[in-house]
């Protein structure tokens, strides 16, 4: 994990999230910038994704801005941000009408998926990574 990556992602979370994000995220924001490369970083940085991925506003902009890598550690952690749209490497739930999507990072994650689209209402269908 590089620190210009963090930079850039932390960059587009601020960007991103702006006036209507939780004060608590922006303070996850600040703390990730602060903090030393290294371990006490990437401390900061799971701190961020956790709480962005309790949020559902929040979630499906991490699912946006996280590439594959980053939920793969065979494949040596954050490599870069995608730069173009490409298919997502892991499971997530999606709305046919909008292409809402919620992305399965973990089986053990303790956010349910939601059942019907935030959006528009319509029932969400499950998609296998690269479908
Ligand atoms: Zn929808």
């Amino acid at each position: 994990m590089t620190t210009n990556d963090n930079a850039e992602f932390l960059a587009a979370v601020r960007r991103t999230t702006g006036g209507e994000s939780r004060a608590e995220l922006q303070d996850l924001i600040v703390r990730a910038e602060a903090a030393a490369p290294g371990a006490e970083r990437d401390r900061a940085m799971d701190a961020l994704y956790q709480a962005m991925a309790a949020d559902p506003s929040s979630r499906q902009l991490l699912g946006q801005l996280l590439p594959e890598t980053l939920l793969d550690p065979e494949l040596g952690g954050f490599t870069n941000l995608p730069g173009a749209p490409a298919p997502l490497h892991y499971d997530r739930y999606l709305c046919r009408s909008c292409g809402y999507a919620w992305p399965v990072f973990d089986i053990a994650d303790p956010v349910p998926p939601p059942t019907f689209c935030p959006e528009d209402g319509i029932g969400l269908v499950f998609r296998h990574a690269g479908e």
